[in-house]
């Protein structure tokens, strides 16, 4: 249960009043009217009486006498207490204070004692749980300078092989030595054309504007550009969405761009004669979006990273074939930011795979 820290120092002060209160009517009840009668037995020898002056006198002294020894219980008492409250206020925000100074000093590992349930224990926890998500934020920033890094070192490493062959004659200056120097420079273009949607998709400032589109639509503008290139390599793209499907509440640039990357993998992977098949059908309150290809299928154990970032089934042929390995991580953030969920299903290597993302109905 937690202890409230306004609670403990009320109750804190409390103690020391009720200490003192408890001293000093003690010490009136006991010391005051013996003090008195003391000092008037004294003083009667001397004048047979005190006079009503006199023993106004003596009992305030009494009572002054009384305060005096009530007041030094209650400064020991406040002194016991916030000796109390200190170690348990001051030191946890003390060490709090260091902690976060060695964080901003780039300590990520650092992390606090959670030593209470009251609010600072509760304050050490979430000193705690910031610095495991800068912690986790620093790592991920490191992997992304590293595969960025060696994204950037396959194309660069073919033109400088293209211009060593050049210049030491190896290689003739022909249409042909040009045409696959750009092809790296495509794939290095692609690859910061996609890091940048990228980037700017993990900072939010993804701007949709949502509006009810029929799902035909964005389909078939998808299928519409990707359909010559399908055709030159000799695949099929069939198109199957129900005219009576309910329009969905999407941007529709940024779910074509959805599609196009979806049926461009499709086409990618591929190989001739084969079918790629895009379908849609009615979910609930959503729509679901099929691409299923006859292509060349994905692993069990690969299904579930397809949507990382750079990750690529096959290194080697994927690299070939020009993909910047951020498509489908592109394609996850925005089919997400639509409230939507992107998955991956295949029966096996050689088998064909089927992409499917469902978006929210219009109304
Ligand atoms: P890439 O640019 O490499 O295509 P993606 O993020 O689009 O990057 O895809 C990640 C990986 O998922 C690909 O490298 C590939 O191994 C696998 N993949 C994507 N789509 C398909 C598909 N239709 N069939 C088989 N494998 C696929």
């Amino acid at each position: 249960m937690r202890r409230s820290l306004g609670v403990q120092v009320f109750v804190s002060y409390l103690i020391v009043l009720i200490v003192g209160l408890v001293v000093l009517s003690a010490a009136l009840d006991f010391l005051g009217p013996r003090h008195v009668a003391r000092r008037m037995e004294g003083s009667g020898s001397r004048f047979g009486g005190p006079p009503a002056t006199n023993v106004e006198r003596l009992f305030r002294t009494g009572v002054a006498d009384a305060l005096v020894v009530a007041g030094i219980a209650a400064i020991m008492a406040a002194g016991a207490l916030s000796m109390y409250v200190t170690r348990r206020i001051v030191l946890p925000v003390q060490a709090l204070a260091a902690a976060s100074q060695r964080l901003a000093a780039g300590h990520h590992d650092e992390r606090v004692p959670v030593q209470s349930t009251d609010e600072l224990g509760a304050l050490a926890d979430s000193f705690n749980t910031m610095a495991e998500a800068l912690e986790q934020t620093e790592t991920r920033r490191r992997a992304l300078l590293a595969d960025v890094a060696h994204e950037l070192r396959t194309p660069l490493s073919g033109i400088k092989g293209y211009m060593d062959g050049l210049s030491d004659g190896v290689l003739e200056a022909g249409p042909e030595t040009f045409a696959r120097v750009a092809v790296e420079v495509d794939r290095l273009q692609r690859l910061v054309t996609d890091l940048e949607e990228l980037s700017r998709l993990d900072a939010g400032v993804l701007l949709l504007i949502p509006q009810a589109v029929p799902v035909g639509r964005i389909v078939e503008a998808a299928v519409e550009r990707l359909r010559p290139q399908a055709d030159d390599q000799g695949l099929v793209i069939a198109v199957a969405v129900p005219e009576a499907l309910p329009p969905v509440s999407v941007d529709p640039d940024r779910i074509q761009q959805v599609l196009q990357n979806l049926i461009g993998n499709a086409i990618q992977y591929t190989p001739s004669p084969g079918r790629i098949a895009v379908s849609a059908r009615s979910e609930g309150s959503r729509v679901r979006i099929d691409v299923e290809d006859t292509g060349v299928g994905i692993a069990a154990e690969h299904l579930a990273h397809v949507f990382e970032r750079f990750y690529r089934v096959d290194r080697s042929r994927a690299r070939s074939g020009g993909g910047s390995g951020l498509g489908l991580t592109i394609a996850r953030y925005l089919v997400e930011a639509h409230g939507g969920d992107i998955r991956a299903a295949s029966p096996g290597p050689g088998r064909g795979s089927t992409f499917s993302f469902t978006l929210p109905s219009a109304g």
